[in-house]
């Protein structure tokens, strides 16, 4: 067995000779490694994206995904020509910053640049990595930030960026020396992904990105966010592109108070989310605005109740909208296995969400979202989940 092999499979049981070379074909049976060499070759021209959704979602630690698959699938993502680099068929873009691993709150914060890790590690080791196309994000402008945020409040952020060490802002929030590049790239990252679903060179896009924003308001600072990602995102799409109307979906486990401080009475934006009720920053229970749509759910909610409000409440919602892109603020730290809270979803949660919205955009949008990473800090748990959330992404 190879030594890769191996260190994929960590402390999992030794594999039989057989499940090392064996390829798990999207009908979920093992076959020899040059059938899964075949299908893998000429399965886009059978509908490669529809594949990706039929083969099983990759288990944990356990999994039998070896090196061989994970190489034998990136060859044939570059070579052909539906979904090699230079093709303009790849449906979903990732965008990431290197700045993003170096905003660091210190030891022990639990949004740390290990995040960010778990989901690439993840998207490669589950085989989609290939599938989508990478970009980095710039820096947002002055100006971009302006549309979201006061100008005193930018300044002051702006000042209180250290030359080393740490600058609370809050308890839970502080400014490192490569923080404010983080948050300028991570904004700049929705602007980015805004272009490219606008212009119809991607139909969707997914922001891997750190700070998150959710909990930044318009000239507030809090809850480990600076800069409002998603508004500034949903706000490019306003002003730069002639987009009538977008809806922003959140379903972090914590409410977005700060996406609905800046979009309160915005007629051009609807808000729906869930999140946990009594938690952090305890608002979103109180009709603020009537385009705001949010459902609190008590400690201990799991798929059915989420899957109730998102039928219940967001899809008419939706509906009657019609948004022309859809952005999600995604946060997964309402996964059962998450440090911070108590509802109890799942990675196949987040997946049925990710297919509902995906059909929303289809119907009203021309399948056009924009996702962004929030929360989510069990490591494993985020990684599985953003997978899930990728692959119905791509499967779209
Ligand atoms: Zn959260």
């Amino acid at each position: 067995m190879p030594a890769g092999a191996q260190g994929l499979r960590g402390g999992a049981a030794a594999p039989t000779p057989q499940s090392t070379l064996a390829i798990r074909t999207p009908t979920g049976l093992h076959s020899p490694w040059w059938f899964g060499a075949a299908f893998w070759r000429i399965g886009p021209f059978f509908g490669g994206r529809l594949a990706i959704r039929r083969r099983a979602p990759i288990p944990g630690p356990a999994s039998d995904c070896t090196v061989e698959r994970s190489l034998l699938r990136r060859f044939v993502c570059y070579t052909h020509p539906k979904f090699s680099q230079s093709s303009v068929a790849v449906s979903t873009a990732y965008i990431t910053h290197p700045s993003s691993l170096l905003h660091d709150m210190g030891p022990y914060h639990p949004e740390c640049p290990d995040r960010l890790t778990a989901i690439g590690d993840r998207l490669i080791s589950a085989g989609l990595d290939g599938y989508l196309r990478h970009y980095s994000a710039p820096m947002a402008t002055q100006a971009q930030l302006a549309r979201a945020h006061g100008r005193e409040y930018l300044a002051t952020i702006e000042a209180a960026s250290p030359a080393s060490g740490l600058h609370y802002i809050d308890p839970d929030t502080a400014l490192c020396p490569h923080s404010l590049d983080a948050a300028r790239h991570a904004a700049g990252a929705l602007v980015l992904a805004t272009d490219l679903v606008a212009r119809g060179e991607c139909l969707s896009a997914f922001c891997a990105v750190r700070p998150p924003g959710h909990h930044a308001e318009r000239n507030r600072a809090m809850g480990f966010c600076l800069f409002n990602n998603v508004a500034v995102g949903a706000l490019h799409a306003l002003s730069a592109h002639g987009i009538k109307r977008v809806a922003i979906i959140d379903f972090d486990v914590h409410h977005g108070n700060g996406t609905e401080d800046i979009f309160s009475d915005d007629e051009r934006v609807l808000m729906v989310s869930t999140f946990q009720h009594p938690l952090y920053p305890y608002s979103g229970t109180e009709s603020v605005s009537p385009n705001m749509v949010n459902i609190p759910l008590p400690a201990g909610s799991g798929s059915d109740a989420f899957r109730t409000a998102v039928r219940e409440s967001w899809l008419p919602a939706l509906e009657a909208q019609q948004p022309e892109i859809l952005y999600v603020s995604a946060g997964f730290d309402a996964h059962r296995e998450d440090p911070l809270a108590g509802l109890k979803l799942t990675e196949a949660d987040y997946a049925w969400v990710t297919r509902e919205l995906v059909a929303v955009a289809n119907r009203h949008g021309g399948g056009r979202i924009v996702s962004t990473l929030e929360g989510g800090y069990s490591l494993s748990a985020l990684g599985r989940s953003v997978t899930e959330h990728i692959r119905e992404l791509l499967a779209a």
